[in-house]
């Protein structure tokens, strides 16, 4: 099956490192011109250079998804590139404590950046999909947002309202043309699990049917093909990328 993505502006968030960055490059080897967006701006400076050295189309752009300004810097983007077809809601934090110890901060902070800005996000991108009647949402979740996970209680519970979103999104905007559809990782190897111990890891790995942790690379290649027209009849889905920790 051939990903063709050409002539498709795709914003992804997050993509300055881990399965951003992934997801951004294998956007961009499919022929989408990607909007690589980061707080700063030097990780997706080179995220993108990579993209355009292999061929592709891409632009760094700098966006804190929880910044006061988000909206107007989204609209000044569809301005500035005509369109957002496809989006990937991937920016994310954890904050984690057990709940009994777990600050307001920490439950606050995660909501913010995990949900809050997914809505503010979105609503913008959305409002030009309907009009041009064609859009492909696709928002990272987790399966910890659908198994739950010890100390993760706020995080959970973000990455839970990412999937009722979702649902309920793709049921609104199905009739113009615009999918709607959430990924949800299994324990990915990056960043936000380097932190786990080796024991730790291994523990992981014998729950995993596939035993071993997935690669960014494995979530990269979900996200192209819901992005892509083959994917047209799918919407409202959660699609585990998990090797088999969550059925
Ligand atoms: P990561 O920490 O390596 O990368 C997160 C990205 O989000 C970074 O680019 C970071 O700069 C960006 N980000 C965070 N806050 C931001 C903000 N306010 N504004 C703009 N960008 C911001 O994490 P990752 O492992 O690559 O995770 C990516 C997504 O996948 C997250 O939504 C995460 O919850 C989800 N996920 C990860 C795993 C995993 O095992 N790694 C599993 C399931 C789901």
């Amino acid at each position: 099956m051939n990903i063709e993505l050409n002539g498709k502006v795709a914003l992804v968030t997050g993509a300055s490192r881990g399965i951003g960055e992934q997801i951004a490059k294998r956007l961009g080897e499919c022929g989408a011109h990607v909007l690589c967006a980061a707080r700063g701006l030097d990780k997706v400076t080179e995220v993108a250079g990579a993209i355009t050295a292999a061929g592709g189309k891409a632009t760094p752009v700098e966006l804190d998804i929880t910044g006061a300004d988000v909206r107007d810097r989204i609209k000044a983007l569809i301005e500035e590139h005509k369109q957002i077809d496809i989006l990937v809601n991937n920016a994310g934090i954890t904050a984690d404590d057990l709940f009994i110890r777990m600050k307001p901060e920490a439950w606050d902070t995660v909501i913010r950046t995990n949900v809050d800005s997914m809505f503010h996000i979105t609503q913008e991108v959305v409002k030009k999909m309907i009009r041009t009647k064609w859009g492909r949402v696709i928002n990272i979740t987790s399966v910890v947002g659908l198994m739950g996970n010890p100390g993760q209680v706020n995080y959970s519970a973000s990455k839970a309202a990412i999937v009722g979103f979702t649902k309920s999104l793709a049921l609104e905007i199905g009739s113009r043309n615009v999918t709607v559809n959430a990924i949800a990782p299994g324990f990915i190897a990056t960043a936000m699990t380097d932190v786990m111990t080796d024991d730790a890891k291994a523990a992981l790995e014998s729950r995993i049917a596939i035993k071993r942790l997935g690669t960014p690379d494995d979530v990269a290649h979900a996200v192209c093909y819901l992005a892509s027209e083959q994917a047209s009849y799918i919407t409202g889905t959660v699609l585990n990328v998990s090797g088999g920790l969550y059925m």
